[in-house]
């Protein structure tokens, strides 16, 4: 199995001393659909920060799509973020008073596509998400499952290898919750690899894999592949 996500003996030590994730191994494989769950303080935005290649490991090597991050400078690691990971946020984080079709058309900015293009590709998007009726709205006009929706499609218009959703449904009411649950769901069945992180004990339920974190361990995976 090729694997997107390899973390062996990572620790993540913050200035100050506090050590938020210590000693954790973790193998995520291409198409997996992966929830990382723990109570807040656990070291859940710690691991999002490092599997976003945002922020690296005090100890130990984080490997995503077969690159250690370590090991790269700084245009390197924002050419891998930009065309292997796509983010989504809890808070959406859409451009305010930019149509639906351009928050979702900028996502390919890093491509170095041509206007029309990137606006051909974020349609597509958009239809995919369910919101090609939606092209001309703006943010502060749709729903939250709505907004969610579109900042689903911008993650995805790259075709990013590795989809991380840091609570994706937790500022929304539970049908939209569900909905984007089942889309992010449809993602991965396509053969986008997803990891979700949530302290939501409902939404890990729906999820094939859990990986548990507390106090910086990783205490329980329910479906690990052996470590090599
Ligand atoms: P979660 O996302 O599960 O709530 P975090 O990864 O944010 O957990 O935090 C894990 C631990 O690391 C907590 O004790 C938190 O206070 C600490 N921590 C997080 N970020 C920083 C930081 N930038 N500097 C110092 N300590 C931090």
């Amino acid at each position: 199995m090729t694997s997107i996500v390899q973390l062996r003996n990572v620790s993540k030590v913050y200035p100050g001393g506090v050590a938020a994730l210590t000693g954790v191994d973790l193998t995520i494989g291409a198409g997996e659909l992966v929830g990382i769950v723990g109570p807040s303080g656990s070291g859940k935005s710690t691991m999002l920060h490092l599997l976003g290649t945002l922020d690296l490991p005090t100890s130990g090597t984080v490997e995503i799509d077969g690159r250690d991050v370590s090991r790269l400078s700084d245009k390197a690691l924002s050419a891998l973020r930009a065309t292997t990971i796509g983010f989504v946020f809890q808070q959406f984080h859409l451009a305010p008073g930019v149509s639906v079709l351009d928050n979702v058309a900028d996502g390919l900015l890093y491509a170095g596509r041509p206007l029309r293009k990137r606006r051909q590709r974020a349609e597509a998007a958009l239809d995919r998400v369910g919101m090609a009726h939606r092209l001309e709205h703006l943010p502060h006009e749709l729903s939250g499952g709505e907004r969610q929706r579109v900042a689903v499609a911008r993650a995805v218009i790259g075709q990013p290898a590795l989809l991380l959703a840091d609570e994706p449904t937790g500022n929304l009411d539970t049908a939209s919750g569900t909905a984007v649950l089942n889309l992010i769901k449809e993602l991965s069945g396509a053969g986008t690899t997803v990891v979700v992180i949530t302290h939501d004990l409902q939404i890990a339920a729906q999820l094939p894999r859990r990986v548990e974190i507390r106090d910086g361990n990783l205490i329980a995976d329910s479906g690990g592949q052996p470590h090599a």
